[in-house]
């Protein structure tokens, strides 16, 4: 395994292609807007050195038998998806922002189990270069960003309905060595911080679709890859002069990147899925069910931050023993624990595939996710109610550190009798990046539509949900006498 420095320095030898607000990033490693995401990914690095936290970091190869970064695993028991939450859970608590690397690592399982399936039915070679691929991943302890949302275009129009055909990333040339592709992917967590892309499509295909029904891993900096830096809320605090208090999270951060693939070749080798729209849906779905796992324990960490900065203001408030404060927090802890018993219940559930890799409950992570989708909004409503509206409206920090106006700063931002006004400003900017700020796009918006929006997810709770098997447990304690029923379907007017 890399320490964090080696995953530093690997990122250095990376020629990427990687854009921000209109110019060329040379060295993104050392930029002021990026480097604190790359220091939440290093931390996925320092914590697997640490003893204290090995048991949830680390984990036993099933394909090398080495020891590996957690992250690059395949799940080989319910245990194994438990720890998984519980990892995602501490990553969050230990950097307060989206962390990046679990996107690869579900990429990673719904990959294995689907090429394994794909090769018994159609009797191709996938799973076995797939599993090349990833024994050289786990090895090296790579990031691997898990790409699978394409534009999309027209959301009314499938992939090959399109009027430009580039809005599904899709293969253009088929080469005896090889594919070429083309097109993007959008709102790719972590690329910038990753040595490797894994693609898969974005949606269930149907056979004209099948051009875009493709999976492959690729180097990051492979020709023909450009990576556009997504903007965040209050993100230029990042590049001010001296910055410190008033980005809220100096250290630690998250990023998307809009990736486009101009005519980048695959060789065979890394290529897991070329034209076989049937299985697209399946490997959407498996990835989809990881993912929406993932956040019942990243999200949970990241708002157990939230959830202290919210008593830390209460106490700077001077309003620690308020009944409905007290309340309120506890009903914080209530709708996290609540995402957090979602998290753990589809990983306890879980089920090994075919391929012997172990599969979450898909109808809990659905459930899960879905619950992400709305409590995550509660939490910060409930945290910006007891931080106060100073949280938002509280002068710069260049107010407090000016000779004159300084004074004045600290004697109207002072709190509780005793209290450090400055550290009352810290706390209070802290709540704003969680709930406003640039760490509000992993906690909030992505809440909403990573790992695809809610109703995504209502789409696969109606084909879990079994609802035949409850209306018979129903028709049976209600003693219902199925043959004096003579139900009339009404036919549709025309
Ligand atoms: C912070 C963040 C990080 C992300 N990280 C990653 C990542 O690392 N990798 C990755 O692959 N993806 C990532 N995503 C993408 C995520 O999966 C998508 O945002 C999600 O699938 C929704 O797609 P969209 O954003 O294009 O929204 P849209 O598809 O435009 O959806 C907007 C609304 O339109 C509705 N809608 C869309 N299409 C239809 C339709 N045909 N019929 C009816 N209603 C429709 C949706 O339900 C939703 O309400 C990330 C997203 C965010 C916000």
């Amino acid at each position: 395994m890399m320490t964090r420095d080696e995953y530093i320095q690997s990122l250095r030898e990376l020629n990427l292609q990687v854009y921000f607000m209109g110019e060329k990033i040379d060295n993104p490693v050392d930029h002021p807007m990026i480097r604190p995401s790359l220091n939440s990914v290093a931390m996925s690095y320092a914590l697997a050195q640490m003893d204290e936290y090995k048991d949830l970091m680390t984990a036993k190869s099933n394909i090398t038998g080495k020891t590996i970064n957690r992250f690059c695993h395949i799940h080989q028991s319910a245990e194994d998806l438990v720890k998984k939450v519980k990892m995602q859970r501490l990553m969050g608590q230990k950097t307060a922002s989206c962390f990046q690397r679990c996107v690869g690592m579900d990429a990673f399982n719904a990959v294995y189990s689907t090429t394994y399936d794909m090769d018994k039915a159609l009797g191709t070679d996938y799973f076995q270069r797939f599993t090349k691929w990833l024994a050289m991943v786990q090895d090296r302890d790579l990031v691997v960003d898990g790409a699978m949302t394409d534009p999309k275009g027209d959301r009314g129009r499938g992939p090959s309905d399109q009027e430009d055909p580039d809005m599904y990333l899709h293969v253009v040339e088929k080469r005896p060595d090889g594919i070429v592709v083309r097109g993007a992917k959008a709102h790719q967590t972590g690329a910038v911080n990753s040595h490797e892309h894994i693609i898969m499509p974005t949606c269930s295909m149907r056979e004209s679709d099948k051009a875009y029904a493709v999976c492959f891993a690729i180097q990051s900096d492979a020709p023909g890859i450009t990576m556009i830096y997504g903007r965040q809320s209050c993100d230029t605090r990042k590049l001010e002069e001296g910055n410190d208090l008033d980005v809220g999270n100096k250290l630690f951060g998250g990023h998307e990147a809009l990736v486009v693939f101009d005519d980048v070749f695959i060789p065979n080798e890394r290529v897991f899925m070329c034209e076989e729209y049937e299985y697209a849906g399946v490997l959407v779905e498996r990835f989809a069910g990881y993912h929406r796992q993932s956040y019942g324990g990243c999200k949970v960490g990241v708002g157990d931050v939230l959830i202290g900065a919210t008593a830390l203001a209460a106490d700077y408030n001077g309003v620690p023993k308020a009944s409905h404060i007290k309340d309120k927090i506890i009903e914080m802890v209530h709708l996290n624990e609540t995402l957090y018993a979602c998290g753990i219940a589809c990983s306890a559930e879980g089920k090994p595939t075919p391929s012997g890799n172990y599969l979450i409950d898909l109808l809990l992570a659905n459930v899960c996710k879905q619950n992400v989708t709305r409590l995550p909004y509660e939490i910060s409503r409930l945290a910006e109610d007891i931080a106060g509206g100073i949280m938002v409206t509280m002068p710069a920090e260049q107010d407090l550190r000016h000779p004159v106006l300084g004074p004045i700063v600290k004697k109207y931002l002072s709190g509780a009798t005793g209290s450090d006004t400055e550290n009352r400003m810290r706390v209070l900017r802290l709540i704003e990046n969680m709930t406003l700020g640039t760490a509000a796009v992993g906690y909030r918006t992505e809440s909403m539509h990573g790992a695809g929006s809610p109703q995504a997810q209502r789409i696969m709770i109606a084909r879990q949900a079994n609802l035949e098997e409850k209306k018979q447990m129903a028709r049976e304690i209600a003693r219902v006498d199925t043959s004096k029923d003579h139900f009339v379907v009404p036919q549709k007017k025309k």
